[in-house]
């Protein structure tokens, strides 16, 4: 009889595995051989693509995923020895992606890292409980970073993740809920920036309050001050002029043009109230706060004679003008493109006296509509707060008031924060970015 190699059988064991863990099939009884003298064991095992390290013990094979390496791998296993032969088999698999979440945690004003919860979800709601499926929590240490493995399989998860965060101190919560819609998949380096309570307490306003103010200044459904319960309920996008490049038509310059738009007013802005309107959007405490302080090129703000807007040419998107008026205070914005959530003009009107002077806290007030408070043409008042902790109330009252106030200034901070972008992170139509999901009250399963 000649000598056959030995056989090994693959019958009965399976290769499949989680990210990072490892599995120690046996094969006593599977290595077969037709020489009744040869009783041969395992003699080796060699990972075929590096994604495993693998070693034998008896006729056990170890097989340990190496961290990262996921998707289909082999593992070459060999039996026998010189006297009876040897023979191998390829035993393949699978490594199953695990959800890892990992990233920082910092605030939206001054970007600093910050400790408290993140907790991720999965993104299809349950039709059961109707609320989603929660897959771990993470905590951010007091260097703002949160990294973990969760033990769920990418692979069994809906479209989409939520990742929700809050900074927490010493137990205490200190700022506002924020999600994030991504992908599913592994999420790495996320900057999880959240709204902090910073300032609220200080100036007697409750957390409550200032997302009911945000909402309000927000949302184009002003009915008056009779209407609007919680605005945010409605989750009103956070319409913004794009300093960043976003989409086809970012921001490119602010005109204010000395004389009215309509040429059968009379009115003017004398050169001196042209200039300092131009310091006041430069200083970013003054009407430059409605920006966050983006717009700081001398160059972007130009002083002209006339200047007409046209609104159907895209030559002029990405354009505001401040114009002179005898009548009417007005500021708004218009967004062509609403799909992008990006502002495309923006016309703000206010009144002058004989000598082309203008009352400061006025364009103060216009100017923040101009900036995004009011949804395309409807002016959005503050109801919730007083004239005291924002400009943008129906009426002004107290004209000694002239640069945003403080709920004003941390409202910009929201609506102008980079990471707070459109098209991305939010479950919204067209992925625009609204309200809810920058200051929520609740982790999704509280
Ligand atoms: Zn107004």
């Amino acid at each position: 009889m000649p000598n056959y190699n030995p056989e090994i059988s693959l019958s009965g064991i399976s290769a499949n595995m989680d990210e990072g863990s490892e599995i120690n099939p046996c094969f006593d009884g599977k290595i077969l051989d037709t020489n009744p003298e040869d009783h041969p064991n395992i003699a080796d095992a060699t990972s075929q693509d590096g994604k495993t390290t693998v070693s034998i013990n008896g006729n056990n094979v170890r097989i340990k995923s190496i961290d990262g390496k996921i998707g289909n791998y082999s593992v070459r296993v060999w039996a026998g020895d010189n006297l009876c032969g040897k023979g191998n088999v390829i035993l393949a698999g699978t490594i199953e992606d695990l959800l890892d979440v990992g990233g920082v945690l910092e605030d939206n004003e001054q970007h600093l890292r910050q400790s408290g919860v993140v907790r991720v979800y999965d993104g299809k709601m349950d039709p059961v409980t109707q609320r989603n499926k929660k897959l771990g929590e993470i905590i951010a240490d007091a260097t703002g970073q949160f990294n973990t493995r969760l033990n769920y399989r990418i692979g069994n998860l809906a479209d989409s993740i939520l990742v929700q965060g809050r900074k927490i101190e010493n137990g205490t919560e200190k700022s506002y809920v924020r999600t994030i819609k991504i992908p599913r998949g592994d999420v790495r380096g996320l900057t999880l920036r959240v709204v902090p309570y910073d300032g609220l307490a200080e100036n007697g306003i409750t957390k409550e309050d200032f997302r009911r103010h945000m909402g309000e200044v927000l949302t184009g459904d002003n009915t008056n001050g009779k209407g609007i319960i919680d605005a945010l309920n409605l989750n009103p996008i956070m319409y913004k002029w794009d300093f960043e490049n976003n989409s086809s038509y970012p921001f490119k310059e602010i005109i204010i043009s000395k004389t009215p738009k309509n040429p059968n007013i009379q009115a003017f802005f004398s050169q001196t109230t042209a200039e300092n309107i131009k310091a006041r959007i430069l200083d970013k405490e003054d009407i430059g706060a409605w920006f966050n302080g983006k717009v700081n090129n001398p160059n972007q703000i130009r002083v002209v004679n006339n200047y007409i807007i046209d609104y159907n040419s895209t030559a002029d998107y990405g354009r505001m003008v401040i114009y002179p008026e005898i009548n009417q205070y007005l500021g708004f914005f218009l967004d062509i493109y609403p799909e992008d959530g990006y502002i495309n003009f923006g016309e703000t009107f206010v009144i002058v006296n004989e000598k082309g002077e203008i009352i400061p806290g006025a364009l103060t007030h216009e100017f923040g509509h101009s900036s995004g408070m009011g949804t395309n043409m409807a002016g959005s008042h503050a109801l919730t707060l007083p004239q005291e902790k924002t400009i943008m109330v129906p009426y002004l009252i107290n004209l000694n008031y002239s640069t945003p106030r403080f709920a004003d200034k941390k409202t910009a901070k929201i609506i102008y924060e980079d990471s707070y972008k459109h098209g991305q992170g939010n479950m919204m139509k067209n992925n625009l970015i609204g309200l809810y999901y920058i200051v929520g009250m609740k982790f999704i399963d509280e």
